[in-house]
């Protein structure tokens, strides 16, 4: 057994920019020649294949890839037997029905005896059963917007983020059947010295999530505020309290949720803070 895992990145398209990002921000280093099919870490045992992100789910499920990083979308059409290790929260979409703008739209019936054009078979097929329409699926590969305008399909199943492509063609969306972001996957066989790296390399993507997730905060504030502030701001433990040179004030540092952070602001403020500095954080570990 060689000891090195292999994770399989998209080549070039829309997971792969923040996928390579997340590992090098793991402290992962490795080159990324351009055109290179495979590549190899100088200081983490993790080998690259760069794939279509269509034959990710496929390698990873047969084991030629240890771990993998594809959208939900893709890893739910493919329908291959793999384990889901952690939401990655980039490449977010949506897979959507669209019908021309033109079209007045009763709902889902609106599809009933129609054709739509789609690469997503699977998907749509399951939600058209869920919600007993029936249609048929015209599957093709690519530009499936283009579809209604060449007489194809009355409908289409695509993937959205602002719609805009949709407009350029004529359509309008109509029903979002699907949400998705990057995951990362791992083969159903590993054995437990590759489950350590694995373990190990999900410690850093979590530190460097929660990192994302979190602010760094500085503040000054009169003492008398103090017990107001801390309880806004507990921090991981507590936070950290130091005098100012000018008697009767202090500093506080604490770390945020980025998600609380505005409302948070806001009452700090209330409480007497100010001077308050927000510093990104490049990895939590907690
Ligand atoms: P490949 O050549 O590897 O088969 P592709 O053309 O099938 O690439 P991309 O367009 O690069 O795929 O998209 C890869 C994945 O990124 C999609 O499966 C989806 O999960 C996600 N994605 C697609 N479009 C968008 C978008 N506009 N914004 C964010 N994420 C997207
Ligand atoms: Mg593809």
């Amino acid at each position: 057994m060689e000891n090195i895992i292999r994770i399989a990145v998209q080549k070039s398209g829309r997971l792969s920019d923040d996928s390579l990002r997340l590992i090098k921000e793991c402290g992962i280093k490795f080159y990324n020649g351009t055109g290179k099919l495979k590549s190899s870490s100088t200081n983490f045992p993790i080998e690259f294949l760069f794939l279509r992100d269509d034959d990710i789910p496929g390698y990873v499920a047969d084991g030629v890839a240890d771990l993998g990083i594809v959208g939900e979308n893709e890893l739910v059409e493919k329908d291959k037997d793999v384990t889901t290790l952690k939401k990655l929260g980039f490449s977010k979409c949506r897979l959507s029905l669209a019908i021309p703008k033109g079209q007045d739209y009763p709902g889902l019936s609106y599809f009933e005896g129609k054709n739509i054009a789609t690469s997503y078979p699977k998907i749509l097929g399951d939600y058209l059963k869920a919600n007993k329409i029936q249609a048929s699926i015209h599957e093709i590969s690519g530009s499936v917007e283009i579809a209604p305008s060449i007489g194809l399909a009355e409908g289409i199943c695509d993937i959205v983020s602002s719609g805009s492509t949709l407009m350029m063609n004529g359509l309008k969306e109509v029903e979002q059947i699907f949400k998705s972001e990057a995951v990362l996957i791992a083969n159903k066989n590993l054995n437990n010295w590759q489950t350590e790296i694995i373990d190990k390399l999900l410690f850093r993507m979590n530190a460097v999530q929660q990192g994302k997730m979190n602010k760094y905060v500085l503040l000054n504030a009169p003492n008398e505020a103090l017990d107001k502030i801390v309880s806004l701001i507990p921090g991981m433990r507590s936070p950290t309290i130091l005098p100012l040179a000018q008697s009767g004030w202090s500093s506080v540092h604490s770390v945020l949720n980025e998600d609380q952070f505005w409302e948070n602001i806001e009452e700090l403020r209330a409480a007497g803070a100010e001077g308050i500095l927000v510093v990104p954080i490049e990895k939590m570990i907690l």
